[in-house]
């Protein structure tokens, strides 16, 4: 999923899918696709966020919760290899469903207290 730099298909060649906000659909839309490695584009206007403001909240979250140095580490790694600075295929909502997935493998933390803090 990461190290591809994404090539844009041609117009022709765009799928038509549902195009999402929030997490909900708003109709089918033609999305290009990378002709690389064939992530579809995200075109929600729910744009992602940098993947230092996930890593500020790892690290808020191990305040609050006295959170290990190991086990904030192995978030921040799993993080950076998961893809989710991939701003080419996910929308906001998509990053912090992959975001809350992420930190729950490592700590047992309700998903409620991770969405106070995004
Ligand atoms: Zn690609």
């Amino acid at each position: 999923m990461t190290g591809c730099s994404h090539r844009n298909c041609g117009n022709s060649e765009k799928v038509w899918l549902m195009h999402t906000y929030g997490g909900k659909d708003c109709g089918l839309k033609p999305h290009p696709y990378c002709v690389e490695c064939g992530l579809v584009k995200n075109l929600s206007s729910d744009k992602p966020r940098k993947i230092g403001f996930y890593i500020n909240i790892v690290a808020a979250l191990g305040e609050r919760l006295k959170i290990s140095k190991a086990q904030m580490r192995l978030v921040s790694m799993e993080l950076h290899d998961s893809g989710l600075d991939d701003s080419y295929g996910l929308d906001r909502y998509q990053q912090e469903v992959l975001f809350t997935q992420i930190v729950r493998k490592y700590v047992s933390v309700s998903e409620k207290i991770i969405r106070e803090l995004l």
